[in-house]
């Protein structure tokens, strides 16, 4: 038998039990009427297996087939109250049309049952009419039991060999003991009520009525029972199945395993599971598993079948199932290209919709299809699988990363413009180097930079400028610092550098290094611009036990340095943290006292050399502080630049003055004439609406634009040269006067000084102070003047404090001069006492002796 396969096995094994059959109801026929009278037609037998098997009992699970029909009561009357022709003919109709019409059994199985049945009764009925011979009562119970117990053996080993030989699973016929006992136990618990039936008819026939009641009751309870068992059976497959696919190691293992298991469940030769790809173009991941074997994760092409399949499976409701005996589908090519005559399909949906179809087909053997329960338990192992393999696909998209994970680890911890390392990666690595230091007792410092005008490169000549600055001062700080130190940028116009092995000398050394650096001037596209940054130093010791705090400190002594115009750096000191917030403090007051004017204006005279006249004034900030006095301009310009409230700060110095001035030129007799000099600050200068909103100012004071000078210094400029000789010349459309303010001390050299349309030179106070000498070097500010004669240039000398120095000025040919020994800065008050007065200073004489520096009136 094992060596015949498949349905023509089955076919000959149906015929060889009709043959069988025949023989033994050759006999059958032949045996007289039944011991308790032969009153029961075949129709009445008919009728009772027809209802025995239109609706069994089935107990239809996994390998295991327990079908429970209740054929034993057609039976063990027929045997009883019939003729063995009205039991043959009566349970061949009686099933035949069950199996037929209400189980729609296809041929091969219809044959088998029916072959099988009639072997089934003819022996029984054998048995019984030997053994009933001349018995009666109690003993007639016991032969029909007896034979119907062997006939229900004979049954039983029959079915179990064909599904072996259709199934392909001898493992059936291993189980058939464990089969037989539960289903003997069955069949003759439903014999024994047929036997009360027999006994009730026998004595009184309405007892029958009676017995209907309990037996529909059990009958109900049994189904309810079984169907619990077969679902809790399920539900342990089911959970089996998840986890062995769960703990599978990879996606395709999980895979593989739970094609296995859709297998299994649904007793199929075949199961497939598609994946699709995120993209359309990607190519689809295809698992199949069948009698050749597992292919899984495959990439495949998505075929014009599987996406209709696909779109198809997902507009039903239901997974769809196609049974063997079905009408024409559209999904039968998609069936018969995979060789497979039936199937049940699903798809897989997950959070974001439908990723994937599940086939289980190929029902194994010709005696069972797939019906609703199977679309039931598909349904259920679908959706399982689907929440099971949306976890696995995130897995596995994980599992792609990992490849690129060293790109990405790089690109996480550098920034991508300047390939420096970037903030997370300095941190790292700046609290390494604190907890080393803590063990090793030497010194770590971390150095914050800060580039004071890169938003105005950003702004003005765009990104890519910015860019490409940022990428040449990461250039500078590499060459600067050594091959141990770790230079980062943390943010925007923000970077770091980590010294690996320092003391405080060694990293102020650095620091004036990178400072230096970065003071070269910078060419972008062609053109030449400058940059500082302001350094904070901060070294690792007892005000920086943890990495924040180390990095805090550096923070704050940026800020210090920021303010600190000559050297541009600070190393970190304790103290920093009660400037910091004092300044922080001083930020806001300062706000405070623009709205409630406390920033008022000074005036210093400025002098003419020759007469001794007041050419002008220069407007001077002064904060009255309503607690700290008088602050001078030192104090505030720093927090005011820095807070952007100096535009503010100096449009309010810009009003004041130009309606303070324009009132005594018009009020005082004399001071007509009289000039204003104002200071714009960097911030102020680079303002784009800086014309505007001076032209506004001064038309709204009717201020004559020619009496006003502005004062700009060369760092202003030279930010942006070319912006910065534009605004220059678009001030001078004004009619307003231009002054270089602390010439010298910046980067412009004495022949840019001819492309400047300046009227006005500063001469600072470093200039002027060894001036007071008896062997003074005037060689220096003679080139100046010389120069500034050659180019038609008015100069000024400033912060003189000896008449000496006057006097050298002089002698150079210096016009005009401003300085405590001329006057201090003075209120309004009075300046315009000054003013009123007609004052005229004493200026040195060529050749005089004597100077009286008091103002005569
Ligand atoms: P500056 O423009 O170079 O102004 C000259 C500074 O030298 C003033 O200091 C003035 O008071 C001081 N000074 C004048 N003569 C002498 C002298 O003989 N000896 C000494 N030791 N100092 C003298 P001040 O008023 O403290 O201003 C400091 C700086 O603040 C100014 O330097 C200027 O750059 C800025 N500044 C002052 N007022 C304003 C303002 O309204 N706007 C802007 N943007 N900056 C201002
Ligand atoms: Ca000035
Ligand atoms: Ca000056």
């Amino acid at each position: 038998m094992s060596q015949l396969r498949g349905p023509a096995s089955v076919w000959l094994l149906t015929a060889a039990m009709a043959a069988t059959a025949g023989l033994v109801w050759r006999n059958g026929l032949t045996l007289g009427p039944a011991p308790s009278g032969s009153w029961l037609a075949w129709w009445g037998i008919a009728l009772a297996f027809y209802v025995a098997e239109a609706w069994p009992i089935h107990v239809h699970f996994r390998k295991q087939a327990h079908t429970l029909s209740m054929t034993e009561i057609g039976l063990i009357f027929g045997l009883f109250f019939a003729t063995p022709g009205a039991l043959f003919a009566g349970q061949i109709a009686g099933a035949g049309l069950a199996l037929a019409f209400n189980r729609r059994q296809r041929p091969v199985k219809f044959a088998f049952n029916i072959a099988e049945q009639s072997l089934c009764t003819g022996v029984a009925l054998l048995i019984f009419r030997a053994l009933a011979a001349g018995a009666g009562g109690g003993r007639l119970w016991v032969a029909a039991l007896v034979a119907v117990a062997i006939a229900h053996l004979v049954g039983v080993v029959l079915v179990s060999a064909v599904i072996a030989v259709a199934e392909r699973t001898p493992l059936v016929l291993m189980q058939l003991p464990k089969t037989v006992g539960l289903s003997l136990v069955g069949s003759l618990a439903v014999s024994c009520l047929a036997l009360v039936g027999v006994a009730l008819v026998e004595s009184r026939p309405v007892g029958l009525l009676l017995l209907a009641f309990p037996v529909g009751m059990c009958l109900l309870a049994f189904r309810g029972y079984m169907q619990q068992r077969m679902q809790r059976d399920y539900v342990e497959f089911l959970y089996e199945s998840m986890r062995a696919a769960q703990g599978a190691p990879e996606m395709g293992l999980a895979i593989g395993q739970l094609l296995l298991a859709a297998q299994r469940l649904l007793r199929a030769d075949y199961a497939e599971i598609i994946l699709l790809t995120r993209t359309a173009d990607e190519p689809v991941l295809r698992s199949t598993s069948g009698s050749a074997g597992q292919t899984l994760m495959r990439p495949d092409e998505l075929s014009e079948e599987t996406n209709d399949a696909i779109l198809l499976v997902s507009a039903a409701e239901r997974a769809v199932l196609l049974p063997r005996k079905r009408e024409r589908h559209i999904l039968d090519t998609f069936l018969s290209a995979r060789g497979l005559e039936d199937g049940v399909l699903g798809v897989l949906r997950g959070d974001e919709g439908v990723f994937g179809l599940l086939l289980v087909g190929g029902r194994i053997g010709d005696v069972t299809e797939f019906d609703e329960n199977d679309l039931v338990l598909f349904e259920t192992f679908n959706s399982h699988a689907a929440v099971l393999l949306q976890n696995g696909r995130l897995e596995q998209s994980l599992a792609q990363v990992t490849e690129l994970q060293e790109q990405l680890r790089h690109q996480a911890y550098h920034d991508a413009l300047t390939g420096l390392p970037n903030r997370a990666l300095f941190t790292a690595r700046v609290t390494e180097a604190v907890e080393s230091a803590a063990i090793d007792n030497a010194s770590r410092a971390v150095l914050f930079l800060d580039l004071d005008d890169f938003k105005f490169v950003n702004d003005s000549w765009g990104h890519a400028a910015g860019d490409e600055m940022l990428v040449q001062v990461a250039e500078r700080l590499r060459s600067a610092t050594r091959p141990g130190d770790t230079p980062a940028r943390l943010a925007g116009d923000e970077f770091g550098v980590l010294l690996a092995n320092t003391s405080a000398e060694d990293a102020e050394h650095v620091a004036q290094r990178i400072r230096d650096a970065l003071a070269e001037p910078f060419w972008l596209s062609g053109r030449e611009t400058s940059l500082y940054a302001s350094i904070g130093v901060a070294l690792t010791g007892p005000h920086a036990a943890t990495a924040e705090e180390l990095l805090l400190n550096a923070d704050i002594a940026m800020y210090v340095a920021k303010s600190d115009e000559r050297s541009h750096y600070a190393i970190y000191e304790p103290r920093f943290h009660q400037r910091l917030r004092e300044r922080q403090e001083l930020a806001v007051e300062l706000r405070r006292a623009l709205e409630r004017d406390e920033i008022v204006v000074h005036y210093q005279p400025v002098i003419s050399l020759e007469t001794g006249e007041i050419e002008a004034f220069e407007a001077l900030a002064r904060w009255e502080h309503p607690e700290r006095g008088l602050l001078v301009p030192d104090e505030f310009l720093g927090i005011a630049e820095e807070s952007g409230l100096i535009v503010e700060l100096g449009a309010s110095i810009m009003a004041q003055a130009l309606s303070q001035v324009r009132n005594w030129q018009e009020t005082l007799p004399g001071a007509e004439a009289i000039g204003l000099w104002v200071n714009l600050a960097p911030g102020e200068f680079t303002n784009d609406s800086l014309v505007e909103d001076l032209s506004f100012a001064l038309s709204r004071a009717r201020f004559d634009p020619r009496k006003l000078t502005v004062e700009i210094t060369e760092h202003s400029v030279m930010r942006d040269e070319h912006n910065g000789l534009k605004a220059m010349h678009r001030l001078r459309d004004l009619g307003v006067a231009l002054s270089i303010d602390d010439f010298g001390t910046g980067y412009s050299s004495l022949s840019r000084l001819a492309q400047f349309p300046i009227q006005l030179l500063k001469i600072p106070k470093t200039f002027v102070d060894p001036l007071a000498g008896d062997e003074a070097d005037t060689s220096f500010i003679d080139a100046i003047l010389r120069l500034a004669e050659a180019l038609g240039i008015v100069t000024v000398a400033e912060g003189i404090e000896h008449a000496a120095q006057a006097r050298r000025l002089r002698e150079v040919g210096c016009e005009l001069a401003q300085g405590y020994v001329f006057s201090e800065p003075l209120t309004a008050d009075e300046t315009q006492k000054l003013l009123a007065a007609q004052s005229t200073f004493p200026v040195p004489a060529h050749e005089s002796s004597a100077l009286r520096l008091a103002a005569s009136a």
